[in-house]
């Protein structure tokens, strides 16, 4: 791995303050970009881009379908159910690595995409009976650096908000206490009422960390007990897990080497902007914040070749984000005429008022840079060109 992804990302303490506030019991103050954050208080992270998503032309939306083939030289995307999207210009939030395999013309590319290095990533979840330990406190999350547990990051989502888990009253039934042996002890068979509280737990596994995938959530278990998590005692009343083949894009050595070949070949010759996490590549921009960021340079260029005479519609698939991204992104003047084609743009604004609070005068500060950039050369998706947002949505790196 490269080093240059900490700059933003990671908080680079003062050793003295790091031993003085051990020494006096105290917590470090504005540590860093994730010291605070936003979190919705219902329906979890994904309630922000629900709510984006309802300010959006429900007509622009196909779900439950996949691209399976690109064919670059038409311009046309072949979907799972055997329908086709033909297209001008294409954003896509698909893995680069997986984007150059469906498209038969950017073969060439193949060698240097397979190269790009990433982690899996296991989500577990585990809902607990009883009273958060005080041993636990108010954390948001935690690190595991040792190997007493499989996990290396532990997140208390309950206590993120209190609707994060089921409330005092729903009746639930134990499935095992966090130590098995001792699950004969308790009543496993009745419904019973909360309190409840949860940890979301995360596994990373690649060529180099193996993992047990069918032991891992026991062994995940046993891990809470190994690292004072969890009671022995502790009862059990709901496990979620959920592998993403895609997890971590690694910062390699040769990464931005290869970014500088796979994303302009794409965008100039196939006239496909590959952004978002694993479009992109860059685990230093590949948070919700970032995400949603490096795509505002891609569609003011596509809107500015739109507003230069070249008026064209940008097939099925135009991305109902174009609209909104552009209204969103100050200054509004270079924009007046995109505001004036929708009201939807302030009605997407107004609604998602709390988030844009935030981010404005970010993407205001980055949007100048942008502007410059945009002038003279390809967008840049490096996040030492974008200032980090105060407080991210939802905090976790
Ligand atoms: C364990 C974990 C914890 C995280 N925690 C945080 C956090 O606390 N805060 C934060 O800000 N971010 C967090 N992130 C990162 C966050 O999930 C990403 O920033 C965000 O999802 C990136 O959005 P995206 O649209 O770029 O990519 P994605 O959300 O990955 O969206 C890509 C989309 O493309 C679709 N797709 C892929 N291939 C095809 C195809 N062939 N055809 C059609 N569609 C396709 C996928 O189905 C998916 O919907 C976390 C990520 C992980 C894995």
């Amino acid at each position: 791995m490269q080093c240059e992804w900490l700059g933003e990302r990671v908080a680079a303490p003062s050793l003295k303050h790091v031993v003085s506030n051990v020494l006096n019991k105290k917590t470090a103050g504005n540590w860093g970009p994730n010291a605070t954050f936003r979190f919705p208080a219902r329906d979890g992270t994904g309630g922000i881009w629900k709510a984006v998503a309802k300010t959006l032309p429900q007509d622009r939306f196909k779900f439950g379908q996949s691209v399976q083939r690109i064919d670059a030289t038409n311009k046309v995307a072949h979907l799972s159910d055997g329908s086709s999207i033909a297209y001008r210009s294409m954003i896509s939030t698909m893995p680069l690595d997986q984007i150059t395999e469906m498209t038969e013309e950017a073969a060439n590319l193949r060698p240097i995409s397979r190269g790009l290095v990433y982690s899996s990533t296991h989500v577990i979840g585990v809902g607990i009976r009883g009273v958060l330990p005080p041993r636990i406190g108010d954390k948001c999350w935690l690190y595991f650096p040792e190997d007493d547990c499989p996990f290396y990051r532990a997140t208390v989502f309950s206590n993120y908000s209190p609707y994060n888990c089921p409330q005092e009253d729903v009746k639930l039934r134990t499935l095992q206490t966090a130590d098995p042996a001792l699950s004969s002890q308790v009543d496993t068979q009745t419904e019973r009422a909360g309190p409840y509280w949860s940890l979301m737990l995360e596994v990373s596994q690649s060529t180099q960390k193996p993992v047990d995938e069918e032991k891992l959530l026991a062994d995940s278990i046993q891990g809470l007990v190994n690292t004072g998590l969890c009671s022995p005692d502790d009862e059990i009343v709901s496990t979620y897990h959920r592998k993403f083949h895609h997890g971590y894009p690694t910062p390699s050595l040769v990464r931005d080497g290869q970014l500088k070949q796979l994303l302009p070949e794409l965008r100039d010759k196939y006239s496909i902007w590959s952004r978002g996490r694993f479009g992109s590549y860059k685990y230093e921009v590949a948070n919700q914040d970032h995400s949603f960021m490096v795509r505002p340079p891609s569609l003011s260029l596509l809107d500015a070749a739109r507003r230069r005479g070249r008026r064209r519609r940008f097939g099925a698939i135009r991305p109902p984000l174009l609209t909104f991204s552009t209204a969103l992104t100050p200054p509004f003047s270079r924009y007046r005429s995109a505001l004036r084609r929708s009201t939807m743009c302030f009605l997407a604004a107004s609604s998602f008022r709390l988030w844009v609070s935030d981010v404005l005068p970010v993407l205001r500060r980055g949007i100048r840079r942008t502007s410059r950039r945009e002038r003279s050369s390809e967008p840049d998706t490096d996040s030492r060109t974008r200032p980090y947002p105060s407080s991210t949505p939802t905090g976790v790196p």
